[in-house]
Order: C-alpha cells, then sequence, then structure tokens
C-alpha cells in the first residue's frame, strides 16, 4: 500500500521508527522488538538503513516482515552517500522484488571518513540524486524525505535549507518527514515557512521520546534540538530514576502529539528506537484519538 494513500485518509495516524540490528547477533531480539511492535498495528513502520553500510542489509528483511507477517504498510529508508551508482541500482532491484512501495530517499550522514574524502568521485552528493534515481526507475514509487524544523547542521541558513528542500521535494517526494524536536513551536514556525515557499506535500513530525538522561546528549548531538525549559527540568528531576524517567518520557512525547492533533495535523511518526514498551505505551494514551 502507499503510504500517502494512508496519510491523506483524513484520520489522526501514529507510525512508528526502527532500525535493523547493529550485528548478526541481535539480529533475532531485533526482530522480535520489531514484532511487538508491528502486533500494535500502526498507521505504518520505517525501517532506517545504516549510512555506513553497517546495518544497511538487514533493513529490507525486517521490512518485508514487518509486512508479511503483520500486514503493517512499511517504508523503507535508502541512503546514497559515498555509493556508486551500481549499488544504489542494485538496491533499488531489491526494493522492488521485495515488493515495497515506499522508499524514504536520504543521503545520509557525512562520517569524519567520508569528510576527509574526495567528493568529486561520489555519484550522489545530494538525497536529490537518489530521488530522481528512485522516480527514473520506478515512477509509482511513494518516495519520502527527510527536512529540518531547527535547520539542518550543515545549512548556512534556514533560507537556503528549504530553497534545497524544495527542489528535493519537485524532483518526486510525495511527503516529509521531520528531524526530532521538544518544542512545537519550532515546527508550526517551520510549516509557516515552508508553505510560504510553495512546499505543499504533507509533512509529518517525527517525535522522539526520551526515556533514558544519557539519551538527552546523543539527541542533541544527532539532531541539534533545543531543549526547552519544561524538557530539561523533567531530566533534571527524573534523570537518574529509569522508572520515573520512562513515565516522565512517554508523557511528554504523549503531549507532545497530542498538542499536534490539536493543531490540525494528523500524521505524527514515533522514533520508537526498538521498544515495544514505549510504542505501546504511547499508543494506549492515544487509544481515544488514533484511528479517528
Ligand atoms: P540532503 O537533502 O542532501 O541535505 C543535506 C544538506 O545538504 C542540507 O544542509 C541541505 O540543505 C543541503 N543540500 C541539499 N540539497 C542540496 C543541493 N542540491 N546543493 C547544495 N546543498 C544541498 N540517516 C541514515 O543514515 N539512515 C537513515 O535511515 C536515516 N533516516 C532519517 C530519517 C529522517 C526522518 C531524518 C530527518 C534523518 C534521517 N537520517 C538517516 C539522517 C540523514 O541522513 C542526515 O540528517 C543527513 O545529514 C542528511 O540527509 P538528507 O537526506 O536530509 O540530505
Amino acid at each position: 500500500m502507499k503510504l500517502i494513500d494512508i496519510i491523506n485518509n483524513g484520520k489522526y495516524n501514529l507510525s512508528f521508527e526502527v532500525f535493523p540490528p547493529k550485528a548478526e547477533s541481535s539480529f533475532e531480539s531485533v526482530k522480535a522488538a520489531v514484532e511487538q511492535i508491528a502486533a500494535l498495528q500502526p498507521s505504518f513502520m520505517s525501517v532506517t538503513y545504516g549510512a555506513g553500510g553497517g546495518t544497511s542489509r538487514y533493513t529490507l528483511d525486517i521490512a518485508k516482515d514487518i509486512m508479511e507477517k503483520y500486514h503493517v504498510p512499511t517504508l523503507a529508508h535508502l541512503t546514497c552517500v559515498s555509493s556508486t551508482k551500481e549499488t544504489v541500482k542494485n538496491k533499488i532491484t531489491q526494493i522492488k522484488e521485495a515488493g515495497i512501495k515506499n522508499v524514504m530517499a536520504l543521503r545520509g550522514d557525512l562520517t569524519p571518513e567520508l569528510e576527509k574524502g574526495d567528493r568529486s568521485l561520489w555519484d550522489y552528493r545530494h538525497a536529490i540524486d537518489l530521488v530522481r534515481e528512485l522516480k527514473e526507475s520506478d515512477t509509482d514509487l511513494c518516495i519520502g524525505c527527510a527536512c529540518y524544523p531547527e535547520i539542518h547542521p550543515e545549512s548556512k541558513n534556514q533560507i537556503e535549507d528549504i530553497k534545497y528542500l524544495k527542489e528535493k521535494v519537485d524532483a518526486g517526494c510525495s511527503f516529509i518527514t521531520t528531524q526530532m524536536f521538544f518544542d512545537n513551536n519550532l515546527l508550526y514556525n517551520f510549516l509557516y515557512k515552508i508553505r510560504e515557499a510553495g512546499i505543499t506535500v504533507p509533512v509529518i513530525p517525527g517525535i522522539m521520546p526520551i526515556t533514558k538522561a544519557n539519551q538527552v546528549e546523543r539527541a542533541i548531538k544527532l539532531s541539534g534540538s533545543f531543549m526547552p525549559v519544561r524538557f530539561k527540568a523533567l531530566v533534571d528531576r527524573f534523570g537518574c530514576d529509569d522508572d520515573a524517567m520512562r513515565d516522565a518520557g512517554i508523557a511528554y512525547a504523549t503531549d507532545q502529539i497530542i498538542d499536534l492533533y490539536a493543531n490540525g495535523i494528523k500524521n505524527v511518526h514515533v522514533y520508537s528506537m526498538n521498544k515495544p514498551e514505549v510504542a505501546s505505551a504511547i499508543l494506549n494514551n492515544l487509544s481515544g484519538i488514533v484511528g479517528k
């Protein structure tokens, strides 16, 4: 099923992101966690793709499992940074053979080694190159791409970031999913600016439930997200008590999602980090809203 049909179904949708195992030894435990999340029957699930190739070989296995065993619509991520045309074309063939209709087209993060390398040798410099490649290979694929309410860390400013986002969308994206954020006002400001710039496709906010204090530093480093005072107070107070932090993190994420729904946003994606208990708690908190 194409994601755009779910995104536009007029209901309050909630979806989850999972990531494949980093090593073969953890394949079974990750598969079990993913299956528990799929059993919750979210609106769809996305499966990430390791930029450096580390976890990428499992993305399709996991995505197929979700689709075939749980009949949950699936979005397979694909990155292109430092890949050759041949590798990407092979991956696209595998995606199509697996019956996957939805692909998240990403550049991937620049590792320190890649930063040092010779970029003139790269077949793909930006996600837009992958969007074009996917569109060329199959016009029927439903393609999504990433956006950054707080600006991509490599961008000079938001105007430039939004200009490139528009080019990426115009190349063939049906929807865009945001980087995590902890203050909904940042999302509302971003939405205003991209609509003004002529980007009209649906935007799916990405919400990261922080359920452990040590996630905070990693999340900020990864996304550069602003931490509101209200959120900092919660981490300061409950960060050293695992049970309390889990409850507080789930409550904060739930509150963010309810505010998004209340402000007219119909689709929210949760970075569930392969934690079925977190996905299930959030879905339970929203059981009177999701699907209506
Ligand atoms: P791009 O769209 O290429 O943008 C990267 C930077 O280049 C931005 O600063 C942009 O403004 C600029 N830019 C874009 N186009 C041009 C152009 N034509 N000329 C000049 N500059 C340009 N990473 C993974 O490795 N695996 C995943 O599965 C994964 N999933 C993600 C899912 C979401 C929802 C998000 C938000 C991020 C995800 N990432 C993932 C991280 C992502 O790969 C990084 O954030 C990466 O640094 C940028 O990827 P992008 O696709 O946004 O790149």
